[in-house]
């Protein structure tokens, strides 16, 4: 039986890849006068609620019509992360992040920073 360690690395790497050929598809594929790739529809794709964003975000740049699954590398540790569409659309339509901010630490890095700031005395 596999360690619930390997299964999630797995996963990650699966998402890994599935990133890697959505970018290679979209590049290849035609884009409409929205930014939106025609007739496309990928994994890890997940189509923005522009009236959302717009409503929370005061900007003069563009708004993105859809999300992809974005790989990233980790700021504090150097892991390779996928920050996945579905979680680029919770950030930005429900938690209302800023348009420009994007994924910079892996999960586990995010929590030790998490775990760090409810003990003051140890930050630093
Ligand atoms: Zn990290």
């Amino acid at each position: 039986m596999r360690s619930n360690k390997q299964r999630r690395a797995e996963i990650k790497g699966r998402r890994l890849e599935r990133a890697a050929r959505a970018v290679a598809a979209l590049a290849a594929h035609k884009h409409d006068a929205r930014g939106l790739p025609e007739g496309l529809h990928l994994a890890g794709m997940e189509p923005a609620d522009l009236e959302v964003l717009a409503r929370h975000n005061n900007t003069y740049g563009l708004l993105p019509s859809y999300y992809l699954d974005r790989p990233f590398t980790c700021r504090d540790c150097g892991v390779e992360e996928v920050w996945t569409a579905k979680q680029q659309k919770w950030w930005y339509e429900v938690a209302h992040g800023h348009i420009d901010s994007t994924a910079v630490r892996c999960r586990a890095c995010r929590q030790a920073r998490r775990v760090a700031r409810h003990a003051p005395e140890q930050a630093g």
